[in-house]
C-alpha cells in the first residue's frame, strides 16, 4: 500500500501536491517523491524516509510546475532507499510513473524490455511501467501507448503517468489499488484516497477497476482499457476531513479490521498462482523453505496478538505439514535458556519487524546456530534483516 497524487492546473502545483501527499502519508511513509512537467522535461526529486526529507530537499533544489505527480511509498519489491522511491522515469527522461499495487508480471516485462535496450535504475516492480509506456510510445501516441503498457501489466495497480509529449495531461489507470478523481476550478487532482484532496475540492469521481482516465485542467474524461468512453456523474463528499481518514469508522484500529480481506489479498497477490493454486516465493525463500522440510522442530516466537496468530499456525503446521511446533512469547523466550539448535527453525511473527523482544529472541536463535525466518509486514526493519528469510505480508503501515 503506498500514496499517489496528481495535478494539472493553470497554476504552479508542487505546494498543492506536497499537502496532498502530507495527508496520504499513513498509507506508506519509507520514502517520497515527486516528478513535475516544467517546460524543459521532467523534473524528479525523491528522498528515502519520511515526506519531511523531501519537502527539505524541495525547498533546498525548487521544482514547479502545472502538471505534476507524488508518491509516498511502502516498498513491496525492492529495499526502501532513493533510487527504489518513485516516481521512475523511462530511458531519456521524458516521462514519470508512480504506482501503488504490485506488478505480478514485472519479471518477464523487465526481461523483454532489458532485451529491447532499455536501462533499468531501481530494483521496483513499478520501473517497467515507464519502460514499456515509452516502448509502445515508438510506434503510437501517448494515450494508445498507455493504454497497450496497462493491457500488458498483471497484478493491481493504481497508476499516474505524466510525459513531455504531452506538457497539459496526466494519465491514470486503476486496477485493485483505489483511485480517485478531484474536479476543482481549472484544475482536477488524482489521489489513492478522498482525504487527499479534500481541503481542495469535494467534488470527485472514483474509478473503477479496468478503467483510465485522462485529466488536464478542463477536467477529467473516463475510459475503458479498450479505450470506450465511460460516462459517471462527480460524486460529492460531505465527511470533514479527520472521519475520512477513517474511511467513515469510528477510529483507525476498526478500519484496520475491516481492511483485512484487502491485506490478505494483497499479501497473495504476487504469489498465489489462480489457475494451479500454487504457491510461488522467491528463489531465496524456496531454498530456505526446502531445508525447513528437514528441520526436526519449529519454534514460533511473538509478542501480542503476533503471539495469537502463532498459536492458529502451530495447529496448521502441525495438521498440514505434521511439523513439531512450540509456540513461545519472545519475552518468555529470550530469558529461559531454550534449547535451540541447528536442527531447529524459529519462525518469528512481527507486523512491525522491530518488536524488541521479537527482535533479541531472533538474535538469541541465530547465535545457538538455529535458522530464522520472520512473517513480517515491514521490508528493511530490523526483523527482516536479521532473519535468513522473510515471508512478506503486504498489509500497509500501521496506523
Ligand atoms: N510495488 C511498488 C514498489 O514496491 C509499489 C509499492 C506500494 O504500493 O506501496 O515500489
Amino acid at each position: 500500500m503506498c500514496g499517489i497524487v496528481g495535478y494539472v492546473g493553470k497554476a504552479p502545483g508542487v505546494r498543492a501536491l506536497l499537502e496532498a501527499l502530507g495527508r496520504l502519508e499513513y498509507r506508506g511513509y519509507d520514502s517520497a517523491g515527486v516528478a513535475v512537467l516544467n517546460g524543459n522535461g521532467v523534473a524528479v526529486r525523491k528522498r528515502a524516509g519520511k515526506l519531511k526529507e523531501l519537502v527539505a530537499a524541495i525547498k533546498q533544489q525548487p521544482i514547479e510546475g502545472c502538471v505534476a505527480i507524488g508518491h509516498t511509498r511502502w516498498a513491496t519489491h525492492g529495499e526502501p532507499s532513493e533510487v527504489n522511491a518513485h516516481p521512475h522515469v523511462d530511458c531519456r527522461g521524458q516521462l514519470a510513473v508512480v504506482h501503488n499495487g504490485i506488478i505480478e508480471n514485472y519479471a518477464e516485462l523487465k526481461t523483454r524490455l532489458i532485451r529491447q535496450g532499455h536501462r533499468f535504475q531501481s530494483t521496483t516492480d513499478t520501473e517497467v511501467i515507464a519502460h514499456l509506456v515509452e516502448e509502445h510510445a515508438k510506434t503510437a501516441p501517448l494515450r494508445e501507448a498507455f493504454l497497450r503498457a496497462v493491457r500488458e501489466l498483471r497484478g493491481s495497480y493504481a497508476l499516474g503517468l505524466i510525459a513531455t509529449q504531452e506538457p497539459g495531461r496526466l494519465y491514470a489507470a486503476r486496477l485493485g489499488s483505489p483511485l480517485v478523481v478531484g474536479l476543482g476550478k481549472d484544475e482536477a487532482f488524482l489521489a489513492s484516497d478522498v482525504p487527499a484532496i479534500l481541503p481542495r475540492t469535494r467534488r470527485v469521481v472514483y474509478l473503477n477497476d479496468h478503467e483510465v482516465v485522462e485529466l488536464d485542467a478542463s477536467g477529467a474524461r473516463l475510459a475503458t482499457l479498450d479505450g470506450r468512453s465511460v460516462n459517471r456523474k462527480p460524486s460529492r463528499i460531505d465527511w470533514d476531513v479527520s472521519s475520512a481518514q477513517k474511511a467513515g469508522y469510528a477510529h483507525f484500529m476498526l478500519k484496520e479490521i475491516h481492511e483485512q480481506p484487502q491485506a490478505v489479498e494483497q499479501t497473495l497477490l504476487n504469489r498465489l498462482d489462480a489457475k494451479t493454486l500454487d504457491i510461488a516465493f522467491d528463489r531465496r525463500t524456496v531454498a530456505f523453505l526446502a531445508q525447513l522440510s528437514r528441520a526436526e522442530r519449529l519454534v514460533i516466537i511473538a509478542c501480542g496478538t503476533a503471539y495469537h496468530a502463532g498459536l492458529v499456525g502451530e495447529y496448521m503446521l502441525e495438521e498440514f505439514a505434521g511439523l513439531a511446533v512450540d509456540v513461545d512469547l519472545a519475552s518468555e523466550f529470550r530469558y529461559r535458556g531454550p534449547m535451540l539448535d541447528r536442527n531447529t527453525t524459529v519462525l518469528a511473527i512481527t507486523q512491525s519487524g522491530e518488536t524488541a523482544d521479537t527482535l533479541a529472541g531472533v538474535r538469541l536463535a541465530r547465535e545457538q546456530g538455529a535458522k530464522v525466518l520472520a512473517i513480517c509486514n515491514v521490508m528493511g526493519s530490523s526483523i527482516a534483516r536479521a532473519a535468513d528469510a522473510v515471508l512478506y505480508t503486504h498489509a500497509g503501515p500501521e496506523i
